[in-house]
């Protein structure tokens, strides 16, 4: 039986009630739009506090802060942009655990995964920090006679971010980093549900150096994303989130003249050949599927056993299940638990029902999560759920849950297993356990999907690669970070130059162009 650790929840009357205000022109900005939505402590189910969500007026006054900030950060010399980057740096780097409990008191993750998560997003920064070599630019000497072509890179602007849930600082940091490095000024609209790791960044950014404007918060909903989606000064927009708003997103910019990063929802499948080493897939299987109760893009959510390896493998993954312990993320008496809550009630409902689905699809449930914790009732708990033989027809199967829930499939072989893969409708992450090299480098040929891990179960590539799935995890073709990143914050501008001598005039000619 899993173990679960709880901890007294406070009382509605003691509980703060504050309202958590944009960041404009660098500072905390009220809200005057009299709209406003709960943010939940996870963990006990009290609300702790209202966002603000933005409306008409506070969508202008942000951008209007933005477009002037950039006006200041673009002229900017590279030497001082790297300053203000190796600044941040530091600030973040000293800092980082007091931004792991914010995102904790908000999201639920325990603490030292709030850590991971910044230091994930960390990496992207200090690969900022090295921005001046990636914007160079070419030259060519010579291309015709007297006549030399080179590029430049230069910011486009005001740039748009938006942000999911399930990651509050590194999702961001995917993007903003590369874009404030690259001369742009960001408009960030961070998830309603976990909006306060935001404002933290934002006041680093101040502490760091950072000119007003250049990097600002706007709190909101779906007002405030269309606002940004619609406006003329916004020049690109970078999404992630779920499917169907990846999609709205993507035509809705593209619509409007964007650039679009456009990152959705996953289904990620670990397929598991007969020779693999199954302590070490029991393990992964566990650590990616549990881990930060399956509210990752990358949790592996569906494990194909290449039989006859199954029933051995369903044994050690429920014994690992039993030893883990539930609790809030911030620590029970000073313990950290291995999983915390999921982010909402609604969304644990959501999760709930899912396994309900399977169930009634005929799917049996090994390790059944639906229990409530005795003691924090209010808390959005799900425990670990195990899934043996669902029906791949099922929902429970084809969608994402995004929540503690691991699903079995038995193959009969890697083809089979292959084509289950390659038939899904998201492309997001996928990993193969095998000591058998041959197969594992089929697979990373044959599989349809963007970043594979080879007996690695979340292979989210280091900042110097660049972050994106395949399929409806991602729609356009601009991924995050990496080189893609830079590629996505600049625009390039070609130069043909001649310096003209007297005697090198050529006179009237109006043929096109030849070297
Ligand atoms: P979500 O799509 O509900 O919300 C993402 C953002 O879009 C939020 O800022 C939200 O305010 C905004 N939004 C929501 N509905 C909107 C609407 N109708 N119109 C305009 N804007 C809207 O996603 P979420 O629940 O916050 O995050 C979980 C999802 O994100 C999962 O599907 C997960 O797989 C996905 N995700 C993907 C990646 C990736 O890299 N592919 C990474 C992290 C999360």
């Amino acid at each position: 039986m899993t173990t679960v650790e709880t901890t007294a929840a406070p009382s509605p009357e003691t509980a703060p009630v504050r309202v958590i205000p944009h960041w404009i022109d660098g500072a905390e900005h009220p809200s005057t739009s009299g709209r406003t939505a709960p943010v939940y402590n996870p963990a006990t189910g009290q609300v702790t506090a209202q966002v603000a969500l933005a409306d008409q007026a506070e969508l202008d006054a942000a951008i209007a802060s933005a477009r002037a900030g950039f006006e200041t950060w673009s002229g900017f010399s590279i030497a001082k942009r790297q300053a203000v980057m190796f600044a941040f740096r530091e600030l973040l780097n000293a800092r980082k655990r007091e931004l792991a409990g914010i995102i904790t008191s908000e999201h639920g993750k325990v603490v030292s995964d709030a850590m991971g998560e910044i230091l994930r997003g960390q990496e992207v920064v200090e690969l900022a920090t090295g921005f001046p070599h990636l914007i160079k630019g070419a030259y060519s000497e010579n291309v015709s006679t007297g006549i030399d072509v080179y590029s430049t890179k230069q910011p486009l602007g005001v740039v748009g971010i938006i942000s999911p849930f399930n990651f509050p600082a590194m999702v961001p940091m995917w993007f903003f980093p590369i874009a404030i490095a690259t001369g742009n000024a960001v408009v960030l609209k961070p998830s309603e549900k976990d909006p306060s790791a935001a404002l933290w960044l934002a006041a680093l950014w101040k502490e760091a150096g950072l000119p007003d404007g250049v990097f600002t918060v706007l709190q909101g909903d779906k007002l405030a994303v269309d606002g940004l989606l619609e406006s003329p000064v916004v020049q690109s927009i970078s999404f992630v989130g779920s499917t169907p708003i990846a999609q709205y997103i993507y035509e809705t910019a593209s619509k409007h003249g964007k650039r679009v990063q456009a990152l959705g929802g996953a289904k990620n499948h670990m397929l598991v050949l007969p020779d693999a080493d199954l302590d070490l897939v029991a393990d992964q299987a566990v650590n990616a599927g549990y881990g930060a109760a399956g509210e990752r893009c990358m949790a592996i959510s569906v494990v194909l056993a290449v039989e006859p390896v199954a029933d051995e493998l369903i044994g050690k993954i429920q014994d690992r299940i039993a030893k883990l312990r539930i609790g809030n993320g911030a620590g029970v008496d000073g313990v950290e638990p291995d999983m915390g809550p999921l982010i909402t009630g609604i969304h644990r409902a959501k999760v709930s029902e899912y396994v309900d689905i399977a169930e009634q699809d005929g799917a049996k449930i090994v390790v059944d999560g639906r229990f409530q914790v005795d003691g924090a009732e209010d808390g959005f708990f799900f425990g670990p759920t195990l899934i043996d033989d669902i029906p791949t027809t099922s929902r429970a199967y084809t969608e994402e849950i995004f929540g503690p829930v691991l699903s079995v499939v038995r193959v009969q072989s890697y083809d089979e297993g292959l084509d289950l893969i390659n038939s899904g409708q998201f492309g997001n992450g996928t990993a193969i356990f095998t000591n058998d090299g041959g197969a594992a480098r089929r697979f990373q040929n044959e599989v349809h999907v963007g970043m594979i891990g080879i007996n690695v179960p979340i292979p989210v590539p280091v900042a110097y690669h660049s972050f994106g799935g395949w399929k409806k995890s991602l729609f356009g073709d601009a991924k995050a970070y990496g080189v893609h990143g830079f590629d996505f914050f600049t625009r390039e501008k070609a130069i043909t130059s001649r310096w003209l001598d007297p005697a090198s005039h050529g006179g009237i000619n109006l043929g096109f162009p030849q070297n």
